[in-house]
């Protein structure tokens, strides 16, 4: 009973605004990493955003969306369905897996959050982007956490790309994994466990 109406958001308002010009990074981890210039976005940041644009778009921001958004917003992980489930759950108040698959597609089509393909798991957007721009994650294996950028000038030599090739995107989330400056710089300042056996 998924409303097919609400996918027609989103798709035309992208382009353009909201775009900033240059890339800047949007800091999911918890941690007060170093140098990091990213500014913190609180839980009721995300849910105060997402209630102001549920309204200004006449959709209904439900208990369980507004639930299922806070258990992504207070992660710097990504978060799967099944995890989100599991903490909204309480004794003698389960949530099943299929309602947060709902909510989960909801929140993704507004934008609050953003499904991370190669983990099957979603993050909360914490900030203001238009819906067509292009995405980079950073990915760490180290400890989990996540960052996201725009990123211009990959965007659009990827866009000159996939023109030339005459492919049209669904989208233009890239991931990308690796390490990042919070564990590397971990790594560099604890030499005793730099060892890897
Ligand atoms: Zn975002
Ligand atoms: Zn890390």
């Amino acid at each position: 009973m998924r409303g097919h109406a609400q996918q027609q958001h989103g798709q035309g308002e992208g382009q353009g605004d909201g775009n900033h010009g240059d890339g800047h990074v949007h800091d999911h981890h918890g941690h007060g990493a170093s140098a990091c210039g990213g500014h913190a976005v609180s839980v009721e940041d995300v849910i105060e955003r997402a209630e102001r644009l549920c309204q200004a778009r006449a959709l209904q921001f439900t208990r369980l969306r507004r639930d299922v958004l806070a258990a992504v917003a207070a992660e710097h992980k990504p978060l799967g369905a099944y995890d989100i489930a599991e903490r909204m759950s309480a004794p003698g108040r389960r949530v099943a897996a299929v309602s947060v698959y709902r909510a989960l597609d909801f929140l993704t089509e507004q934008g609050f959050v953003h499904r991370i393909s190669s983990r099957n798991a979603f993050v909360s957007c914490g900030h203001e982007h238009g819906a067509g721009v292009g995405l980079v994650f950073l990915i760490c294996r180290t400890c989990g956490g996540i960052d996201e950028m725009t990123a211009p000038a990959v965007e659009s030599a990827l866009d000159q790309t996939l023109a030339g090739a005459g492919f049209t995107p669904t989208s233009r989330i890239l991931e990308v994994e690796g390490e990042c400056g919070a564990c590397r710089g971990r790594g560099d300042a604890l030499p005793d466990e730099a060892s890897r056996a």
